[in-house]
């Protein structure tokens, strides 16, 4: 812990009476204490203290959580954010060499191919300086990406499209703790932007928007770039009249990603754009900025693969209660978590119901 200021603040949070639980989703999905906030908090200056003896279960109990700020969001206290002080301890997991096996597998493929999946195409494709990122989830998901690319035509305007090989953000390596690795990652990044001389870059992941706007300043890289979630892009192309859509005549329930809703403040582009396609929105219990994560897939933001299907279990379960007859989200890897509630891609729901011509 560097400061004093931090140590006061991870005390704060140790003695505090837990008031963010019930946001918790790892806590939710388990009824586990121990992975709450606060006796997350509490194992932290325990650990500064060196009064605990298990380290292995120390740093375990830092990886079993989805990093989704639900805490930071429903927190008593102002500025504070305790995934801060979880990052750093998920670093000091990473010198030590202790980390969960499957982030561990995860840090392992990215050091050989850049990427989180292993060898991949480089996608290159169009001009100008408007760019669209084409993010790993995104990658992985080709009726997506030819639904993206179907509405950058439509559009009309000119856009660069690029990803693949081994251009990534960096945060399967940043949510590891493997903050050198990262470092390079986002210099690679940098450079790939750079070199394609863009200004503004259009991408599906909210996670890859967080990284390149907030955790890349952290580490000392700067780009002076603006970065727009494709939820924004959307909502814009519709209420200029870009592109038009046949209304649907049908229930839709929105599933807020965590990262969207609760780091880059974006709640009503994808419900506007909802309406827009014409339909009636059911809203789950918890939505917005009360949303419960997804849990993400294995090898992702939390280390065990066990709570990772719990916590996709009881997300879908909350989703079902709507009983919509289209489940949406806006962030490739909810879609993919989230397998059993039939979930599509709100840029995909777009293109499904853009008018030809
Ligand atoms: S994160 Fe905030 S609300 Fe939650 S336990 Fe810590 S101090 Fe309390
Ligand atoms: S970031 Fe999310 S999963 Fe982690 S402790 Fe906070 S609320 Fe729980």
């Amino acid at each position: 812990m560097e400061s004093k200021k931090e140590l006061e603040q991870i005390t704060n949070c140790a003695l505090c009476g837990n008031m963010c639980k019930d946001s918790c989703p790892v806590y939710l999905a388990t009824g586990n204490e121990t992975v709450t906030p606060q006796k997350k908090a509490r194992l932290i200056l325990y650990e500064e203290k060196t009064f605990l003896k298990d380290e292995k279960g120390f740093f375990d109990v830092m990886f079993q959580c989805a990093m989704c700020g639900a805490c930071k969001v429903n927190c008593l206290y102002d500025n504070f954010d305790l995934r801060d002080s979880i990052q750093e301890e998920r670093s000091e997991a990473f010198k030590k060499g202790i980390l969960p096996e499957e982030i561990r597998k995860q840090v392992e493929i990215f050091a050989k191919f850049g990427n989180p999946d292993g060898e991949r195409q480089l996608i290159q494709k169009g001009a100008g300086n408007l760019g669209y990122f084409v993010s790993c989830s995104t990658y992985n998901d080709e009726p997506l990406l030819r639904s993206v690319e179907k509405i950058l035509t439509k559009s009309g305007g000119q856009v660069q499209e690029f990803g693949g090989a081994d251009i990534c953000c960096g945060a399967p390596l940043y949510y590891a703790g493997d903050l050198e690795g990262f470092k390079k990652a986002a210099e690679k990044m940098k450079g790939e932007i750079e070199q394609r001389k863009l200004q503004k870059v259009i991408t599906n992941c909210p996670a890859c928007i967080k990284m390149m706007t907030e955790i890349y300043d952290e580490v000392g890289i700067h780009l002076d770039v603006e970065f727009i979630h494709i939820t924004k892009f959307l909502a814009a192309l519709l209420k200029e009249g870009k592109i038009k859509v046949n209304k649907a005549n049908a229930t839709a329930t929105f599933h807020d990603p965590c990262i969207l809703a609760n780091d880059i403040g974006i709640t009503t582009a994808p419900r506007d754009i909802i309406e827009m396609l014409g339909f009636n929105i059911k809203e789950p219990v918890y939505s917005g900025k009360d949303t419960h994560c997804c849990g993400g897939l294995p090898g992702g933001k939390i280390g065990d693969s066990k709570l990772v299907a719990s916590v996709n279990a009881m997300r879908t379960s909350e989703l079902k209660e709507t009983a919509a007859d289209v489940y949406i989200s806006a962030c490739p890897t909810c879609k993919a978590a989230l397998p059993n509630i039939n979930m599509k891609d709100i840029a995909e729901v777009v293109a499904e119901r853009i008018i030809d011509g």
